[in-house]
């Protein structure tokens, strides 16, 4: 069986050269499923892993816009439609410098498993562009994101594929996108999530990944008879997930100390409480400043910046015991690892997705601490984006208690998922086979039910 799994590893590093992230995302899922191959010899006889690795679609586009000094801009669009057995394409759209394709096909992998995960009938796609939404100004974000729109319109809808949010597209330009479909289709749909209130959105999307994060967080504690509770924690990111993850941290009474973004990190022993939480997001989302605005206000916290090409990174080598990285791909590396285990670090959840890189994993899971993979802790944001698409379909808005019960539901959903699957294949406790397998056997089922396609 491992003769299969490497295999198929040496095809997509074959078939898909330079794109090391797509390959680190394949590889853990194939690692985890052999198990579930060697016992069900009717996925390999359907060559459901090399169906699952190669993207139903891709397109790529230009994305032509002006600035305001009048020059003209020319970026790369992308959208990777990987997998729809289960429902329609559904997954975020990254604004960022660092966007390419290989970029989008891990993320879009990623999110095959993770929405699997849901219990909502929801396919998979990524998408974005090499744009850098940071230090432009609204004209420009807005020119941008109707131009983006103005191809990819054509490639995406309500019952087809449904993008949201991610690094870089927010409440902000998620408004945009939606507009210029709207005019261009000259329809209201759910097309898009992560909408506004009062247009279509749903309550506690905003809020979902990070919330649901903590929320796995306690099911995870739980196992070992453990909460939250005065829990000294270590966020990074200062984002839409980081935010909403320090923010569901506080009100179950743990102690978050960190938070960051590209630049640097921000150490505040005493812990970020509701109203310095407040101040942060006056920052991010107000100013749309640096986290190192929060010691003009707050002198006792300490900023640390980051030193690129850097072994590790100082914000891991704090003394707590969890750790949310709620930032980007590969922001933990083995030695990172190591620091956060020395420092009592007992429970490490992924906000972000793959933030962990394959030797730190390895070593969470070698030491027995409690690991929880992206794919598993930050499906709530998804989830509650098809919870949006539902209200959507019906033209109703549940109130917010309503969605929070239900993401609660479904984060326990994922949990108990993730740990019967992992039982029942040999490796008790561990998240990652957990999330792999019960994830895969659910599309690998639909796929064989719907033939060759
Ligand atoms: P945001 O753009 O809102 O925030 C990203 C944060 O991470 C910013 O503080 C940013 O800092 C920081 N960051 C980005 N790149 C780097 C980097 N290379 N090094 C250090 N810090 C960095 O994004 P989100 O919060 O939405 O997304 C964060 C992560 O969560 C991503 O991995 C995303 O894929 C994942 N995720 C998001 C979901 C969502 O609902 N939004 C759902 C599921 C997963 P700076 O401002 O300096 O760039």
């Amino acid at each position: 069986m491992h003769d299969y799994a490497e295999e198929v590893l040496a095809l997509v590093q074959a078939k898909n050269p330079a794109e090391p992230e797509f390959h680190q995302a394949v590889r853990e899922v194939v690692e985890s499923v052999e198990r579930v191959i060697e016992r069900h010899p009717e996925y390999r006889a359907a060559k459901i892993l090399e169906r699952m690795v190669e993207p139903e679609r891709v397109i790529i586009f230009r994305v032509p816009w002006v600035d305001d000094q009048g020059e003209i801009q020319v970026n790369r669009g992308f959208r990777v439609q990987m997998n729809s057995a289960i429902g329609p394409y559904k997954g975020g759209l990254r604004f960022h410098p660092s966007v390419n394709l290989g970029i989008l096909k891990f993320l879009a992998f990623e999110q095959v498993f993770k929405n699997a995960l849901t219990t909502l009938p929801l396919g998979a796609g990524k998408g974005g562009a090499d744009f850098d939404p940071k230090g432009k100004s609204e004209g420009e974000v807005m020119r941008f994101c109707h131009s983006f729109m103005s191809e990819l319109y054509r490639h995406i809808g309500p019952h087809t594929d449904v993008p949201a949010g991610d690094i870089g597209v927010g409440g902000r330009e998620i408004g945009f996108l939606f507009g210029a479909y709207k005019r261009l289709r000259n329809e209201f749909s759910g097309v898009i999530t992560g909408k506004g209130i009062n247009w279509g959105g749903s309550h506690v999307r905003p809020e979902a990944t990070g919330y649901g994060c903590v929320y796995f967080a306690a099911e995870m504690l739980a196992t070992r008879s453990d909460t939250l509770q005065g829990k000294t924690c270590l966020v990074s990111g200062a984002g839409n997930v980081a935010l909403h993850t320090l923010e569901k941290l506080i009100q179950l009474g743990a102690k978050p100390v960190t938070c960051s973004d590209s630049t640097g990190f921000i150490y505040d022993e005493q812990g970020i409480d509701a109203q310095k939480l407040a101040w942060l997001r006056e920052i991010k989302n107000v100013r749309r400043g640096r986290v190192q605005e929060y010691t003009e206000r707050y002198p006792q916290a300490s900023y640390t910046a980051f030193v690129p090409g850097a072994s590790s990174s100082p914000q891991w080598d704090v003394r707590a015991q969890c750790a949310f990285p709620c930032a980007t791909q590969n922001e933990i590396n083995e030695e990172d690892a190591r620091h956060l285990l020395a420092n009592g670090v007992t429970c490490v959840v992924e906000g972000a997705n793959m933030p962990c890189t394959s030797e730190a994993v390895k070593t969470f899971l070698d030491a027995g601490i409690l690991f929880a993979p992206g794919k598993a802790a930050n499906a709530g944001g998804v989830a509650t984006s098809g919870l949006e698409m539902s209200q959507n379909a019906m033209r109703v808005c549940w109130l917010p208690e309503e969605v929070d019960d239900r993401l609660r539901t479904i984060m326990r959903s994922i949990h108990a998922a993730c740990m019967d699957a992992a039982a029942a294949y040999g490796t008790p406790g561990n998240y990652v086979n957990g999330a792999n397998i019960a994830a895969f056997i659910k599309v690998a089922d639909a796929m064989l039910d719907q033939g060759v396609v």
